[in-house]
């Protein structure tokens, strides 16, 4: 088994802000010419998430809505209480969403839909700098 490692950053506007990393990941992953791999997408922190979506207007307002229901950004939370950083709801809305995601490369070509993204999802209630890490197992 061999790993490769790469990893980008992501500035983002925080605030449920959506954005495309399909083209650096691709990047990261054709720099290394490989046939079939697991590739494994992941973001450090815990008021961000990755996943995947198809990014299309539309979902870029269904998606926070629906996020909206789950987690308001106006309620009380624990976490605020005891941190006063009011980011309460980008810490449960992270955790909900999860911070990887996993796409097969099978010669030669990740094996994403044809209106099927990966995205960052930066909750946390301002801009924030994001690593992403791309793990390569093959
Ligand atoms: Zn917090």
């Amino acid at each position: 088994m061999t790993v490769i490692n790469g990893k980008f950053t992501v500035n983002t506007k925080g605030n449920t802000d959506i954005v495309d990393i399909t083209r650096l990941v691709e990047h990261t992953v054709y720099s290394n010419s490989l046939q079939n791999a697991v590739v494994h997408v992941y973001v450090a922190g815990s008021t961000v998430s990755v996943t995947n979506i198809e990014f299309e207007p539309g979902l870029l307002v269904d998606l926070p809505e629906a996020l909206e229901k789950i987690a308001p950004v106006e309620m009380e939370y624990h976490h605020d209480a005891t941190w006063h950083d009011g980011n309460g709801y980008a810490h449960v809305r992270a955790s909900i969403v999860g911070n990887s995601t996993m796409i097969p490369l099978i010669d030669g070509a990740l094996q994403l839909g044809h209106w099927q993204q990966i995205v960052l999802v930066d909750f946390d209630n301002k801009p924030r700098t994001r690593t992403v890490y791309v793990q390569i197992v093959y």
